[in-house]
Formats: C-alpha cells, sequence, structure tokens
C-alpha cells in the first residue's frame, strides 16, 4: 500500500508554522501498517493544490490532505479538490465527522486512491485520524515495528563507533537508525512485520549491552529519571534560572510524575533567587549569580524548602548577552543537593540560546538520573 500526505498552507512553507500534521499523521499511519512514503508540503493557491492532489493520487492508494478546508477566503482546498477530482466537490464525497472542530473533512476517491481531506488545525487533525485508521483495510503486512534505544551523556559518532566496533548487524530487513538531541541519542530500530518480534527484542538488548551505562531505562531521559525516583522512593525539587522551568516543564511531561516531582521554583531574578530559595545576598554580591557558589545554595536552599531527597538547581547565561570573561555565554553552572551533600558543575555550552538551555535541560535530567542511579560520584 502507497500511501502520501499533503500538507496545505502558506504559513508552513513561510516557516512561520512548524509543521505539526505531517508528523502525527505518519506516526499513526506507519503504526497501522500503511507507512507514509511521501510528504509534501504546498501554498494556499487552488491550481498548485490541484495539480499536487493528481499527482499525488495517481501513485499512491491512500492520501491525505490536510489544511485550507475551513470557509475563510484563504482555504481554497475544497475548490482545488473539485478541480482535481471532477466536478463541483465530487458527488460521491462522504462528510467525516469533526469531533473537535466546525469544519466536517471529506472522503472520496480520486484517481482510484483513498482521498481523505481534513481540515488544517492540528488538534482536529487528532481528533480526526482514527476515522482514517478505520477506513484501513485489515493489513498487518506493511506493519513496522519498531524498539528505541534511549543513551545520554555519550556523543553520537562514539555511539557509532562502539556500535560498529561490536560487530552489530541490525537482523535482515531491519534498519537502525541514530536520532540525535542534545545530550541524548535515540537508537530506532525498525522492522517490517516479517521480522519476527523476539529478534527485534534481541538486537535491541544487543544495542543496549554495547551503549552499557550511556543506555537508558526509558525512552526519555525525564521518564528515566522518573522511573529511577520511583525505583528508590525519592523525591525531587527544581530550581531554574537560565531554563526558566523547562526543567520542571519535562519533569510534568512524564506522566505519573507526581509522585516523585514535588516543583521547583524559578528564580530567574536576584531577588528570587534570595527570597524563594534563601540564597544569601551577601554570597550572591561576591561570587556573582553564575557561580558554584551560587548554584550550590540554590540546590540547598531548594532541597530544604521543598523537603525534597534532591534538589536540582541550575543558574547560567544562556546568551546571546551577558557574558563576561569569566562568564562567557554558555556557562553553566549545575547543582545537585542530597542528604549525602550539594556538588556542582560547570559546563561551556556551545551554540544560540535556544540550544544552551536545551543542553542544560538534558544534562540536568541526566546527572539527576546518574546520581540515583550510581550514587554521588
Ligand atoms: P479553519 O476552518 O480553522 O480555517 P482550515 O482547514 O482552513 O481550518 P488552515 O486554515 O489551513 O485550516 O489552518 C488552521 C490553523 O491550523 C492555522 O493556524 C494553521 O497555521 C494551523 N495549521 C495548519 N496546518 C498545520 C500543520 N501542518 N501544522 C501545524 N499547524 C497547522
Ligand atoms: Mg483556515
Amino acid at each position: 500500500m502507497r500511501t502520501a500526505v499533503l500538507l496545505v498552507g502558506d504559513e508552513l512553507l513561510a516557516g512561520v508554522v512548524a509543521d505539526r500534521n505531517g508528523a502525527a499523521i505518519a506516526r499513526a499511519l506507519a503504526a497501522r501498517g500503511a507507512p507514509v512514503d511521501r510528504v509534501e508540503m504546498v501554498g494556499d493557491e487552488r491550481d498548485s493544490i490541484a495539480a499536487r492532489v493528481r499527482s499525488l493520487a495517481a501513485r499512491h492508494d491512500l492520501l491525505v490532505v490536510a489544511g485550507g478546508l475551513g470557509p475563510t477566503e484563504d482555504d481554497v482546498t475544497g475548490e482545488a479538490i473539485a478541480l482535481a477530482c471532477g466536478g463541483e466537490l465530487p458527488a460521491d464525497a462522504a462528510s467525516v465527522d469533526n469531533p473537535v472542530g466546525s469544519a466536517a473533512g471529506l472522503r472520496l476517491r480520486c484517481e482510484g486512491c483513498d482521498l481523505w481531506v481534513l481540515p488544517g488545525v492540528p488538534a482536529e487533525v487528532d481528533g480526526m485520524l482514527p476515522a482514517v485508521l478505520a477506513g484501513l483495510p485489515e493489513a498487518d503486512a506493511g506493519l513496522v515495528r519498531e524498539r528505541v534505544v534511549a543513551t545520554a551523556g555519550i556523543p553520537e559518532v562514539r555511539l557509532a563507533e562502539r556500535v560498529v566496533a561490536a560487530g552489530f548487524a541490525p537482523p535482515p530487513g531491519v534498519r537502525l537508525s541514530y536520532l540525535p538531541a542534545p545530550g541524548s541519542v535515540r537508537l530506532r530500530l525498525a522492522a517490517p512485520a516479517g521480522v519476527p518480534p523476539a529478534d527485534l527484542d534481541a538486537a535491541a538488548a544487543r544495542l543496549r549491552e554495547i551503549a552499557g551505562v550511556a543506555a537508558l531505562p526509558a525512552e526519555s531521559l525525564a521518564a528515566s529519571l522518573v522511573a529511577v525516583l520511583a525505583e528508590a522512593g525519592r523525591t525531587l525539587a527544581t530550581a531554574e534560572s537560565c531554563t526558566g522551568g523547562l526543567i520542571g516543564g519535562r519533569m510534568t511531561d512524564v506522566p505519573g510524575a507526581s509522585s516523585v516531582y514535588l516543583g521547583g521554583v524559578i528564580a530567574y531574578a536576584d531577588r528570587a533567587k534570595v527570597e524563594r530559595l534563601g540564597v544569601d545576598p551577601a554570597l550572591l554580591q561576591r561570587h556573582g549569580a553564575v557561580s558554584e557558589e551560587t548554584a550550590l545554595s540554590m540546590a540547598r536552599g531548594c532541597r530544604e524548602r521543598f523537603g525534597a531527597d534532591l534538589a536540582a538547581a541550575v543558574t547560567g547565561v544562556a546568551g546571546p548577552g551577558g557574558g563576561t570573561p569569566v562568564n562567557p555565554v554558555g556557562t553553566v553552572w549545575i547543582a545537585l543537593a542530597d542528604a549525602a551533600g550539594a556538588a556542582a558543575e560547570v559546563f561551556r555550552f556551545g551554540g544560540p540560546r535556544e540550544l544552551v538551555r536545551e543542553r542544560t535541560v538534558n544534562k540536568t535530567l541526566e546527572m539527576a538520573y546518574r546520581r540515583l542511579r550510581e550514587g554521588p560520584a
């Protein structure tokens, strides 16, 4: 079965809105045995949409179009479909219920292709995907199974060297891909239906072995941290300056985190560090906000105020401004405090503000994870 997705919207091509529908549709279809082999984007222009629909429909068995289906003048997908597939919206088009919004979707046959037309709002696409999936033939033939081994603290190239040095080869038909993020790389094994799940499990277990201590027990750093906290019966609290709550956000992304994550303080200004975390103003004055002393004091204060077993604190210069000779942009202190004491480490993360913050979040989660897993260094 050949499957394609066509995303409609000038704002997508202009980069003003980051696409969310392509990934959601592709993931859902792959999980149901209809992996997508092409995703395209086109602007809000009737004739170009019609041309892409005609061409994609001719080469695929299933085509999902999303966007530009609303009633406003900039929405021309309906007209384009009529143009591409013949007639004033083709007579045999069925309306598809929209449980989330008002604009209904359409399903019709076009060039022998099963064509679904959905609105563009991501929540509405999510709401209508079950109908698309229910319309698929009961085919297990193309079903892609996957296993993901997440790692942290090892660069992608180093990991790849180890995998090669260990002589790892995926089972026939299985594809191994490296999915790097700042501070964390995921290894993904994807297999067509013919591959026995046990072979996939064995390959994933071998990758875990090769990654060694870098391998994480769950699919993300935060989920791994939640898992080890739960296992140890410990609680965590956070004190964040330059990450502004991103670490807390990541912790609370994990379902069930409430049993181990108590909460956090965004202590961005010096005054907040003093009032919310009990950092001594004289210490701040003497060493500055971005310093080992301040990071340690934030972690200790946080641990005490939350009554947590473990506290993590970060303070740094995310940039682009604010760098000094002592603390250039990218300098970040990360401190952990637990019953055994407190320790801090300094990092010089490169890259723009967003990347410095992302690296800080991941490094903090990793340090907390390792502290629980391996005990204080
Ligand atoms: P409406 O009836 O609400 O106008 P529509 O079908 O006309 O829905 P669009 O006008 O294309 O959809 O988009 C509606 C909103 O959804 C816009 O804010 C748009 O930026 C957003 N959107 C559309 N496509 C995507 C996408 N692929 N990823 C993320 N957001 C999207
Ligand atoms: Mg619209």
